[in-house]
């Protein structure tokens, strides 16, 4: 089956205010959307459920991080069985704003894909490495390290809750996308890891997405690569050329 195309909008600590909100449901909703594609939002926490309210039924949302506990004494941390119990499909785990502002570790990261699994939540698990890493030519090394940390805690069945987004931190909100190159070799290389790794039918089933910089005028290249199953989109998601990321395969 071939995989279907994603593409996720990552809306991080924006917008500032509920009315602004509306306004970008409001191109959504109106938008002309390929059918083919999966479109996942993922508001602030504060947003997630007005915003699935409002917004078109063929798009679902996401929250942008979860614990790995279900209740108690947590304070500011909210759980994956509370998102599930609200209906909320996706959560954002392992973006790098997260693992380097808030010093969350791959060991973290993996509980968190736990848990959310467990909970009946999918994941969409990020990973990169950054502008040091990948000069000193340690880009898959530091892929590896990632995603191994979530096999070890994770059962082959559990991949087809996993969405797997490759963001080069690099890339991420600085306009400097990584070449249609450079993102079909890191997407090879993780389907590989995950071939040799986890299975031959998880490799070929899981969707690697690519996330950093996407804008309307790269995602039509970006599209077209083998492994690239579509996109993290971070600024541009909160623009209208986010219609045109969403219709990138078209
Ligand atoms: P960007 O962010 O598109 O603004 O670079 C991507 C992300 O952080 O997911």
């Amino acid at each position: 089956m071939p995989r279907q195309f994603f593409v996720g909008g990552n809306f991080k600590m924006n917008p500032s205010t509920r009315e602004q909100k509306k306004d970008i449901v409001k191109i959504l909703n109106d938008a002309d959307v390929d059918p083919n594609t999966e479109v996942v939002i993922a508001p602030p926490t504060l947003y997630v459920l007005s915003l699935a309210d409002i917004l078109r039924k063929d798009f679902k949302v996401a929250a942008q991080n979860a614990y790995i506990k279900n209740s108690g004494a947590f304070t500011g941390e909210i759980s994956p069985a509370q998102l599930a119990d609200a209906g909320v499909p996706y959560v954002i785990l392992g973006h790098s704003e997260r693992r380097t502002l808030f010093r969350e570790t791959s060991e973290l990261v993996a509980q968190k894909t736990r848990a959310a699994i467990d909970a009946g939540l999918s994941a969409i698990l990020c990973i990169g490495e950054t502008l040091e890493e990948r000069e000193a030519g340690k880009c898959t090394q530091i892929i590896e390290t990632q995603l191994q940390a979530v096999v070890r805690v994770t059962k082959e069945a559990n991949w087809s809750k996993i969405v797997i987004a490759y963001e080069p931190v690099w890339a991420i909100g600085t306009g400097k996308v990584a070449t249609t190159a450079q993102a079909q070799e890191a997407h090879g290389d993780i389907r590989k890891f995950l071939h040799r790794v986890v299975s031959p039918a998880v490799a070929e089933s899981t969707r690697v997405i690519y996330g950093g910089s996407v804008s309307a005028g790269n995602c039509g290249e970006l599209a077209k690569q083998p492994d690239v199953d579509g996109f993290l989109v971070g600024g541009a998601s909160l623009k209208p050329e986010f219609v045109n990321i969403i219709n990138s395969r078209r």
